[in-house]
Parts: C-alpha cells; sequence; structure tokens
C-alpha cells in the first residue's frame, strides 16, 4: 500500500487507527490506509470488513488475523539473562525470518544489541505477494513496506546492508563477513533458500523470482507492452507467476514435466482443475516437456528447446524450479546440515551451542518448510531461548498451502503421502473436496 493513501489522523471519534496482522502470510492490515484493491477505502476499520473479506495475498478470512502493534523501543522491558550484553545477537539475513527474529526479540527485550548482517537492501515487503503483484498493480515502490534503515531505527538494530557472511566460527562466537569479522554472544541464520535451476537454464539468460531485486528488474523488463514469457517449472511459485503475468497482457507458456501442473503434489482432478484455470486466462500449458536448452538468437530472441524437439521463442524465460539452502556457512562453522540447516524442531538451535536457525533455510523433522506462516512461532521461540524466558518451545506443523492463482484457488491442509489414497468427498462446478487417507488416517484434505 503506498503511503500516500495513508490518512494521518483518524476522523471518526474511535480511536487511533489500529493494525492487524495476518497470521498465514504476514500482510498487515492498516486501517488508516484500507485496501484499495479489496474496495476498503482507507480509514476503514478492521470491525467493520465484513467477514468474506479476504486477505488479498493469501485468501484467509478475518479471523485468521491479530493485532499487530510495532514495538517503540523506548517502553521496552531489559532482559537480565542474556550471557554478554556487549556483544549482543547477530542475525543473518533481513528477509520475512530474519526480521522477525529481530521482533521478536525486541518484543522482550528493548536493549540487546542486535546486528543484522544481509546480503540485500534490508527492505522490507511480503515475498509471497511478488508472485500476484503485477495483476494487482503493484511496483517495486509500493510493494516496499518499510526501508531496511527505517526497520532498523524502529528496532534500534544495527543493519548491515550488501554485506555477506561468508564463514562461522561458533565456538569462538565469530562471524566473517564481507565487511569484516563480528562477535556474537548469539547467532541467529535466516538467510533463507536460493532459487536454483538446471544448467539448461542459465542465469544470464533466465530470471529467477525469489526477491524483490528480482522481480522489480522482471516488472521493469516487461513494462514496455505484452511479450512472450516462458515459465519453467509448474509448481506453487510457476503457476501463480503464469497466471499474473498473464492477466497482465503477456503471452504466457507454462512449461513442466508432468502432464498436469503441481503433480504430483496435487491430485489429478485438483491439477485439471488448475490446468483449466490457467488455460481460462490465456496460459499455455506445455505439460510432459523437459527443458533441453535456452538460447539467444542473432536477434536477440530467446529461444527454448525441449526433449521432445519443440521450440518455443520468447522475450523472457523465468526458471521456478525449485529452491536449496546455500551450505557454505553451515559448513564452515560444522553445523548438521541436509538440504537445510538442521534445528531441534522445538528450540530452533542448531547443532551448535548458541547457533539458532529459522525460516527457508531450515530443515524439521527431515525436511526443509519454506512457508510464511512457521516463521513467527519459530522466531518467538529463539527470542525466547536467547533472553533466557521460560517457553513451551516452537511447535511445528504442517502450514496449509494456498495457491494463490485466483482462476482456481487450492487450500491444501495436511501432510500429503506419496502413498496415500485420495478420495473426493464432493467434485461439482462449484467445489472440489478431496481428502488422502494412509490407511485408517485421514492425513490431508484439499479444496478447489
Ligand atoms: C514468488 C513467491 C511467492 C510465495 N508465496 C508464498 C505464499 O503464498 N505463502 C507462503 O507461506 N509462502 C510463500 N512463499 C515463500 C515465503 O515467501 C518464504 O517462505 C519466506 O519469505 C522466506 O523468508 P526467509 O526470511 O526465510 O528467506 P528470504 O526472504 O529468502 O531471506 C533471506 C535473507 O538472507 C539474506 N542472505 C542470504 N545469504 C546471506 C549471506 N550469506 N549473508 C548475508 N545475508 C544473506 C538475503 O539477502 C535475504 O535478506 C513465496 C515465495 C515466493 C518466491
Amino acid at each position: 500500500m503506498s503511503t500516500e493513501t495513508r490518512l494521518i489522523e483518524s476522523t471518526d471519534g474511535r480511536g487511533p487507527w489500529k493494525r492487524f496482522i495476518c497470521r498465514v502470510c504476514g500482510l498487515i492490515y492498516d486501517e488508516a490506509e484500507g485496501d484499495i484493491d479489496s474496495g476498503l477505502p482507507p480509514g476503514t476499520r478492521f470491525e467493520d470488513i465484513p467477514d468474506d473479506w479476504e486477505c488479498p495475498i493469501c485468501n484467509v478470512t478475518k479471523v485468521d488475523f491479530d493485532p499487530y502493534v510495532p514495538r517503540a523501543i523506548t517502553d521496552m522491558p531489559v532482559s537480565t539473562a542474556v550471557r554478554s550484553r556487549e556483544t549482543g545477537v547477530v542475525i543473518v539475513g533481513a528477509g520475512a525470518a530474519g526480521w522477525a527474529a529481530a521482533e521478536a526479540i525486541r518484543a522482550h527485550d528493548g536493549t540487546l544489541p542486535i546486528t543484522v548482517v544481509t546480503g540485500c537492501s534490508g527492505d522490507v515487503y511480503y515475498k509471497p505477494e511478488l508472485s500476484i503483484a503485477l495483476t494487482r498493480g503493484a511496483t517495486p515502490e509500493s510493494l516496499t513496506r518499510e526501508t531496511g534503515t527505517e526497520a532498523a531505527a524502529r528496532l534500534g538494530v544495527q543493519l548491515l546492508p550488501q554485506t555477506y557472511a561468508v564463514g562461522l566460527s561458533p565456538n569462538l562466537g565469530m562471524l566473517r563477513t564481507t565487511r569484516g569479522t563480528l562477535r556474537f554472544t548469539d547467532l541467529i541464520l535466516a538467510q533463507g533458500a536460493r532459487s536454483t535451476a538446471p544448467d539448461c537454464l542459465p542465469p544470464e539468460l533466465v530470471w529467477r523470482i525469489n526477491d524483490l531485486t528480482a522481480w522489480s528488474g522482471l516488472y521493469r523488463a516487461l513494462s514496455t507492452g505484452p511479450q512472450r514469457v516462458v515459465i519453467v517449472g509448474a509448481g506453487m511459485v510457476g503457476c501463480e507467476l503464469a497466471e499474473d503475468l498473464a492477466r497482465a497482457g503477456h503471452h504466457v507458456t507454462l512449461i513442466a514435466p508432468d502432464s498436469l501442473p503441481m503433480r504430483p503434489l496435487l491430485p489429478v482432478p485438483a491439477a485439471s482443475r488448475l490446468a483449466a484455470g490457467l488455460k481460462s486466462v490465456g496460459v499455455t500449458f506445455l505439460g510432459d516437456q523437459t527443458v533441453k536448452r535456452v538460447a539467444r538468437s542473432t536477434h536477440g530472441k530467446l529461444c527454448v528447446a525441449t526433449m521432445k524437439g519443440d521450440t518455443t521463442a520468447a522475450d523472457h524465460v523465468i526458471a521456478a524450479t525449485g529452491l536449496a539452502t546455500e551450505q557454505r556457512l553451515s559448513r564452515s562453522g560444522g553445523i548438521a546440515f541436509d538440504r537445510g540447516i538442521i534445528v531441534d524442531p522445538k528450540t530452533m538451535r542448531t547443532s551448535a551451542a548458541h547457533v539458532y536457525a529459522l525460516g527457508d533455510c531450515v530443515t524439521i523433522g527431515g525436511a526443509p518448510c519454506r512457508y510464511i506462516e512457521p516463521i513467527r512461532g519459530q522466531a518467538e521461540a529463539i527470542a525466547k531461548a536467547i533472553l533466557g524466558h521460560e517457553h513451551d518451545g516452537y511447535v511445528h506443523k504442517t502450514p496449509t498451502v494456498r495457491l494463490k492463482t485466483r482462476s482456481t484457488p487450492i487450500v491444501l491442509e495436511g501432510w500429503i503421502s506419496a502413498y496415500g489414497e485420495w478420495r473426493i468427498l464432493r467434485d461439482d462446478a462449484d467445489v472440489l473436496l478431496m481428502e488422502q487417507w494412509v490407511g485408517s488416517e485421514r492425513v490431508a484434505k484439499l479444496a478447489a
């Protein structure tokens, strides 16, 4: 939401404007700004919003929002249990996880030194918005909720932007960065995961949309008018981007190795609905195809060739082929790693004392979990552990997956098993309801 639309003072005699945070995606509804896109003008009180209003990013309703009060550092208590207040906490990464960790500590302690080291600018934005942003008419500026400098000032932390952590010695309490070595009493790794793509999708020819900087580059490249875009990979991000770009007027081809999008995660009836929805907004889906090569012609255009010998001309190619956690830091610190930084599921502590991790970079219970919903609970557990506060620990549960394709929104709850049996409860023009069973246990349910 742009700051120009924000009403400065409330005029309805019902007290100051309030903010509410979506527990699922982290969107903050600010009464002063409203949400013009969903018909809520600036000054719309949260309690006046209809119950069936949906979060513009993840489609949950009002019951999934909590009151949100940004911390003012002056009125915060001070915890005394931290080993050394002089050195303090260092956080690596300023995405949702890094900032959530800083917020959670500041909620309990106003003075503990915190340094945030990040390879990016540290600007605050909602990453889930990137795959629905063009349709919403967003710009890089409107997607930036707060600059890194503003967030750092609000939370009273030192921000080291454009700085990479490159080495770690947990025993010495030292983190090596591209701007020198930092000492820490506790370290929080919130370094996220990077887009990965096979060699046939070289980074110099192919976009990878995993942060605001990359999205902003694509936004500018697409701003000259309708273009031909090939998206490789039909997982959640590939499908959402495909619909968003197609709705924004671009000619989108979505290529995937399976016969339907989001297979094998989705059962065939749901994936078929999704395919139909994507088709209805103009996406051409090329299933059962694996990309062999992307090459640039002498005229500057791209050509995507598949193993089956088909070729598609494109102005832009986007790889939506998955994520992987960078291993270098944890390797240098001797921290246990298996597709992500292994953490204790209750404390979020890594295999090294006083080193914690959260967000996209971790592996919990043997699997990475790359969603927004768990991050706040993880951050709270880490903050309390560092500050020596009593706490029950983090309780991990599989987040609800909400596919933000407006043509076919899909909600998936539970832990999908490769061996489970999907059963249809209802399948008509309005809705598809399915459940997955493993033996006598229902493990997942789906609504499309
Ligand atoms: C297009 C898109 C749509 C999505 N939609 C949804 C959705 O609808 N619902 C949902 O739950 N999730 C969604 N996700 C996933 C969700 O956005 C992520 O789970 C979440 O944002 C991860 O936050 P993070 O802070 O762990 O990682 P990131 O946001 O990746 O942050 C990592 C940070 O670490 C920094 N960093 C990395 N390495 C280093 C280093 N060596 N030194 C210093 N800094 C470093 C980076 O600069 C960055 O600041 C989506 C993701 C994408 C890409």
